[in-house]
């Protein structure tokens, strides 16, 4: 990584001004975690070509045949869920969760899917794409740890509501979950710092909430190896991966906070 300290300075003395700092990540710290990404060189539909743009479709149309090919794993599917089973928070995520223990991290919108801002211990966390250890009721909306349903019934019936129970990841064709929808927007309205790490933020929702928080004056600070649509509109650019900048940027903090 490049000589950043200026960047990082200036990025702290951002952070340390503001009242209500978010994250929000994409993919890029993920990938850092050599989780595979979707896109680009390498990526999973790289290799396996797009998925289904009508997959929730699907899901609503056939449950138990969309749950039997599921149970098959074939294609990305397979290679995500075993990426993402070997996978281990690394030093940015640990970063974050001592931003969030030092109460100045106020909540992370995320969209991965992959679980580590938990793992890494970070308790406020947005999942806009959901959670692929867990399963959610298309009905009620409620979530579940996999082994609070029955399996052996296909497709999984909602204990609550008996509606259909699919994976909480949120598939092609399917709305946000209102309920985590709702919570990014109220976080992104009280927002005053949003730092921007290992996403272009091109895919919406996520893509609206910069720019909310710049237009009524808040900072956007960015972490990233690479330019993204973002980087003109940034306070302060940190050319660099998460994993090696988030945990200098937090222990700036700490140290002008003394
Ligand atoms: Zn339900």
């Amino acid at each position: 990584m490049a000589d950043v300290s200026e960047d990082i300075e200036k990025a702290a003395r951002l952070v340390l001004e503001a009242t209500y700092v978010l994250a929000l990540v994409g993919a890029g710290m993920s990938v850092e975690s050599e989780i595979p990404p979707f896109r680009g060189p390498g990526g999973l539909w790289t290799k396996y070509g797009e998925p289904d743009m009508r997959g929730y479709d699907r899901f609503i149309a056939d449950p138990k045949g969309w749950w039997e090919s599921i149970v098959k794993r074939e294609g990305y599917a397979r290679d995500l869920v075993e990426g993402i089973a070997q996978a281990r928070p690394n030093p940015g995520h640990f970063a974050l969760a001592e931003l969030e223990e030092m109460g100045i991290l106020k909540y992370i919108i995320t969209q991965n899917v992959d679980n580590l801002h938990y793992a890494a211990g970070s308790k406020n966390v947005a999942e806009i794409h959901g959670n692929i250890h867990k399963l959610r009721c298309v009905s009620c909306g409620r979530r579940f740890e996999r082994d609070e349903i029955n399996m052996e019934v296909i497709p999984p019936l909602c204990p609550h509501c008996k509606g259909y129970i699919k994976t909480d990841g949120v598939m092609f064709g399917e709305p946000i979950p209102p309920d985590v929808l709702k919570r990014c927007e109220d976080e992104t309205g009280k927002c005053d710092c949003m730092l921007l790490l290992g996403t272009s933020a091109q895919v919406y929702p996520a893509a609206a909430f910069p720019s909310l928080v710049r237009r009524r004056g808040g900072s956007l600070i960015e972490v990233n190896p690479y330019d993204t649509a973002l980087t003109a509109a940034c306070h302060v650019v940190i050319r660099g991966h998460t994993g090696e900048a988030l945990p200098l940027l937090v222990e700036r903090i700490r140290s002008l906070r003394k």
